[in-house]
């Protein structure tokens, strides 16, 4: 099938006939065989969307309509939630256990801002004279390029997606051309729902080509991305020609602080290692809020890393449909080498690899690895500041360890980075445990906890981490223009300028 693009209100292949063949990380086997746009493609999909913007039925929809729509659109997620789960395992590699997961978390999303969406209209402002009315009216941006990466790929559509479409917007989606296939089903279920031609619009296809043209298009008014650091820099540079909006969710590198009190009991520690243990290794490490920094207390080192290590050397790497598989693939043999390339330069400059440091293959438990692109639970202890491990992300399944003695040194470390995504703090103290985490600077910080999010809470980064906020109320106010209604109800001569007549 490579009639994938779909593009006001139709499913098309590419203008240039092109296809791409999309393979399973776990194995390389094709999944499927998906359109490749290129620019022109992205043209028409942006046009279609300034049409159904500018002239379309869409912008006569209520706010409650579109939110009706949303509840509908996770209904539909979930009544079709085996199909969506084979298809983010296929593209990804990750435990159909993992995806259905997602499924999960995608549905409770557009049900959040399904019900968000017609709350907060705007509000009355006091103009001091019961002859004026002033208002603040929220309206929607207009067209909104959506560009997102392949680790959590709907997931991160939908983050998008669902406050563009309640807010009133238009889209054109552009997933990783890595992992389309849970964004052709969402297009699916809008057309099946009956939106309106132009208003979703899906291309797929090589970043560069076919996502460019919506960061520089002077037809798209918001640009909103999820990925990489280097990408996210492009997208701005590209962006500021048309002073679009940006909104930019990059990537992190995100300290688990961890005092002694914390891990002084057999049953404390046994937490905090294994919430350690989560935050590295999930997803094989390929999540943008991975605990990919361990900042412990001296005192505590050597108990708690060696017990990391323990279990980091039990965790059961395999392929997504074997028996008693906890973790996946890489996504795909060039990030497996970064991966690696990143563990050797820890390892030159002088830090200590207490396990992992080399891909997984042959069969540990859970299906030939050979085919695939795997990685094993990677533990760099000895890292200090001055290495790069404990800066740049690895995106991989890496922890650094580094130690502190005092509150103040532990609160340094965390946040010398030049990522602010999230970071936790454990401690028994729970005053202690509050004092730090209002120093951390970062967007998410979790104590005694690593990972949660709730849709309801706003999510995105200080520093380098991004621009702007998705969920939460703000996650939907990103999508929106406020503006300013002032009507004057007994309009008279003002006196300003003389009347010589
Ligand atoms: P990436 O930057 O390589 O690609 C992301 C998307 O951008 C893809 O769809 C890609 O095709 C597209 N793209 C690439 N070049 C482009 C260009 N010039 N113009 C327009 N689009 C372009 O990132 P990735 O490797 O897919 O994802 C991993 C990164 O994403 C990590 O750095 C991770 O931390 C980050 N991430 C962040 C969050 C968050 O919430 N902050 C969530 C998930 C992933």
């Amino acid at each position: 099938m490579s009639a994938t693009l779909y593009i006001d209100g139709t499913w098309r292949a590419a203008a240039s006939g092109t296809v791409r063949e999309i393979r399973c990380p776990a194995d390389n086997s094709v999944v499927g065989v998906v359109a490749e746009a290129d620019a022109a493609d992205t043209a028409a999909a942006i046009a279609a969307a300034r049409r159904a913007f500018d002239a379309g039925p869409w912008r006569q929809t209520s706010a409650s309509e579109r939110g009706d729509l949303l509840l509908k659109v996770a209904g539909a997620i979930d009544a079709r939630r085996a199909e969506f789960v084979r298809a983010e395992t296929g593209d990804t590699g990750k435990r159909p256990y993992e995806s259905d997961i997602d499924m999960s978390d995608i549905a409770n999303c557009f049900r959040y801002f399904g019900k968000l969406a017609a709350e907060d209209p705007g509000r009355i402002v006091d103009a001091g004279s019961p002859d004026i009315d002033s208002r603040i009216v929220y309206e929607p941006i207009g067209v909104c390029g959506l560009i997102t990466p392949w680790n959590y790929p709907l997931l991160q559509a939908a983050w998008k997606v669902a406050p563009a479409l309640a807010a009133g917007n238009t889209f054109v989606l552009k997933p990783s051309e890595l992992t389309p296939h849970t964004s052709i089903l969402l297009l699916s279920v809008l057309h099946d729902l009956g939106v309106p031609p132009g208003v979703a619009n899906l291309v797929l296809g090589a970043g560069a080509v076919a996502g460019a043209p919506l960061s520089a298009h002077r037809d798209v008014d918001l640009v909103s991305f999820t990925g990489g650091l280097a990408t996210g820099r492009v997208i701005a540079r590209e962006a500021a020609a048309t002073v679009k909006k940006v909104a930019l969710e990059l990537g992190g590198k995100n300290p688990n602080v961890i005092f002694a009190d914390a891990c002084d009991t057999d049953d404390r520690l046994a937490a905090a290692v294994d919430n350690a243990l989560n935050a590295a290794f999930l997803h094989s490490g390929q999540v943008c809020s991975a605990g990919a920094r361990l900042v412990i207390e001296e005192s505590a080192h050597d108990r708690f890393v060696d017990e990391l290590v323990r279990r980091a050397e039990q965790i059961r790497i395999g392929l997504p449909d074997a028996a008693g598989t906890e973790t996946g693939p890489l996504i795909s043999a060039a990030h497996r080498d970064k991966v690696h390339a990143y563990v050797e330069q820890a390892r030159a400059d002088g830090a200590i690899i207490r396990t992992g440091g080399a891909f997984a293959t042959g069969d540990r438990g859970a299906g030939n690895l050979d085919g695939g692109y795997f990685y094993l639970p990677t533990v760099i202890d000895g890292a200090t500041r001055e290495m790069a491990c404990v800066h740049d992300e690895g995106f991989g399944p890496t922890v650094t360890v580094e130690t502190f003695r005092t509150e103040d040194e532990a609160v340094v470390i965390a946040n010398d980075t030049d990522y602010g995504l999230a970071g936790a703090v454990w401690s028994s103290d729970t005053a202690r445990a509050r004092r730090i985490a209002a120093r951390l600077r970062h967007g998410t910080v979790w104590i005694n906890d690593f990972g949660p999010y709730l849709p309801q809470a706003e999510w995105g980064g200080y520093g380098r981490s991004g621009i702007g906020r998705e969920l939460g109320s703000s996650g939907l106010h990103e999508y929106r223009e406020t503006k300013h209604v002032y009507e004057n109800l007994r309009p008279g001569v003002t006196g300003w300028f003389a009347d010589a007549r």
